[in-house]
């Protein structure tokens, strides 16, 4: 193969996404990794890679985004045509879990946390909450502080893989956790709302800076909590 071809080659697979699009974008769209008629779609990641360092690691960020995401989404995407799912709407497909394969509850969750995950975390965030969801986290957990403290028991304390949540159950905020990729919308969760802020407490976000230390990531993630964004979160559940 010449120079030319070879590049007429890889120009062909970058654009069937085979090739190029897991490792060169940074902050681009969750589109590029899906076919175009697939109905699940990673959520554009809004911020570099490294945006998050040193709280948490670009490379972590990358594979997590590319890879892990990437992989839930595409796994999705084939479970629902294999099973005949025609229900595009994900939270309906959450209502009725119990009753389909347990691929689209592992895959459906692993879709729609991380994209919840994503868009609550940003770079020069942290600090606290205002407004109604400051407010509301006063009258409803004790404190700010004392939220704090229980969102980083339930997730230092989830047994192996899963997610630490802020649902909104009832119109009042709870804390809680779900294992694996299970999420507070579906059908088994012991305790049902709607989600507004989560952290993902599975070791891949976060084995490689942080290895065994998951509570030293916890920490460190308030550093990126996008509270604006958990805000919006908050009034959009409080209609729901
Ligand atoms: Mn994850």
């Amino acid at each position: 193969m010449n120079k030319r071809t070879f590049l007429k080659s890889a120009a062909i697979l970058g654009a069937g996404g085979l090739v190029l699009p897991q490792i060169s974008f940074a902050g681009s769209t969750g589109s590029e990794l899906s076919a175009a008629d697939d109905t699940f779609k990673q959520n554009e990641l809004g911020y570099a890679f490294n945006a998050l360092e040193p709280h948490i690691d670009a490379t972590t960020m990358e594979i997590h985004y590319g890879k892990h995401h990437s992989a839930y989404t595409k796994n999705l995407n084939s479970l629902v045509k294999e099973n005949n799912v025609a229900e595009k709407d994900i939270i309906k497909i959450f209502k009725n879990v119990s009753k389909l394969p347990a691929g689209i509850r592992n895959n459906g969750g692993g879709f729609y946390n991380h994209n919840l995950f994503w868009e609550v975390m940003a770079p020069n965030a942290g600090g606290e909450p205002s407004g109604d969801l400051g407010k509301a986290i006063t009258s409803d957990l004790g404190s700010f502080a004392k939220f704090k403290e229980d969102f980083s028991k339930a997730a230092s304390t989830r047994f192996g893989s899963g997610w630490a949540w802020l649902v909104l159950k009832d119109k009042k905020l709870v804390v809680t956790s779900t294992p694996n990729q299970d999420n507070p919308w579906m059908d088994i969760a012991e305790v049902k709302g709607v989600p507004v802020f989560a952290i993902d407490v599975w070791e891949h976000a976060y084995y490689l800076k942080y290895q065994n230390r998951r509570a030293d990531y916890i920490g460190a993630f308030w550093n990126v909590v996008n509270w604006k964004k958990v805000g919006e979160n908050y009034q959009k559940a409080l209609s729901v």
